[in-house]
């Protein structure tokens, strides 16, 4: 079974971008600038606190792919057009960090080239590594926020100078190739889905609301809703039969002035 390059859904949680158009064909890659350890939740619950930045999949070093918007969401990934036309992964690591100090995270590499091969083989994206120029050029294909800045408005430099792009989509070339994870037989078993429940949360649908409560609450809303309009038509009623007859006098009274 295809793998769909999420372990942990959580999309519901971030309110904050707007619909963007698919496909996309450029693929950027960043570290949230946090120890590698940290996890992907605690990224996305700061996130969702205090709306500084999103993006469409977070990977920590469990290897976990985490989704934190769909691919057809905008992110706050690199604060210009790239919010818009690219695809955002981020690790949760350092842009500091060495080759070795990346070669030591093989669960993470692992996720980010299982999300970047799941959107190359999805889009039809090329598993390549795009310069600056290249980018800027309108090819597509795969690079960081390091080379996003071409785009304008962004000084940021992850996923870092070190960052193995050679050894992440060489891998993420042998998945789409069908090779499962290298030294172990067996495939990633598929994540398993979380059931909506009571107390799942859920975003509001009226428009302009901000509003994420579990689904239970928003069956009380319900009832009160309906009692409170029921109540509310009750009054309209009564006003209306009070002020019927008084309507008949009135006219009544027009009626014999006209004579
Ligand atoms: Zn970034």
């Amino acid at each position: 079974m295809a793998d769909n390059a999420v372990d942990i859904d959580k999309h519901h949680l971030i309110t904050f971008g707007r619909s963007t158009p698919l496909p996309k064909k450029r693929i950027i890659v960043h570290t949230t600038e946090n120890a590698p350890g940290t996890s992907s939740q605690a990224i996305l619950d700061y996130q969702v606190r205090t709306r500084t930045g999103s993006y469409h999949r977070l990977v920590d070093a469990t290897g976990k792919i985490t989704l934190a918007n769909t691919d057809d969401w905008q992110t706050w990934s690199t604060g210009n057009k790239g919010n818009d036309i690219a695809l955002h992964v981020s690790c949760v690591a350092r842009a500091a960090m060495t080759r070795e100090q990346w070669l030591a995270q093989p669960k993470m590499l692992e996720g980010v080239a299982r999300v970047i091969a799941y959107w190359a083989r999805t889009y039809d994206i090329p598993l390549v590594k795009l310069s600056r120029a290249e980018l800027g050029a309108g090819r597509h294909g795969v690079a960081g926020h390091l080379e996003a800045q071409v785009w304008g408005n962004t000084d940021h430099w992850d996923p870092g100078y070190h960052f193995p792009y050679d050894v992440v989509l060489g891998r993420a070339k042998e998945i789409n190739a069908g090779k499962s994870t290298p030294g172990a037989p067996t495939p990633p078993k598929p994540a398993p889905k979380a059931p909506i429940t009571l107390d799942t949360p859920c975003k509001s649908h009226v428009p302009g609301s901000k509003h994420i409560a579990p689904l239970a609450d928003y069956i009380m809303y319900t009832d009160r809703a309906t009692y409170e309009a029921r109540r509310q038509i009750d009054q309209v009623k009564a006003a209306t039969e009070r002020i019927e007859p008084k309507l008949d006098e009135i006219l009544a009274l027009l009626k014999e002035q006209n004579k």
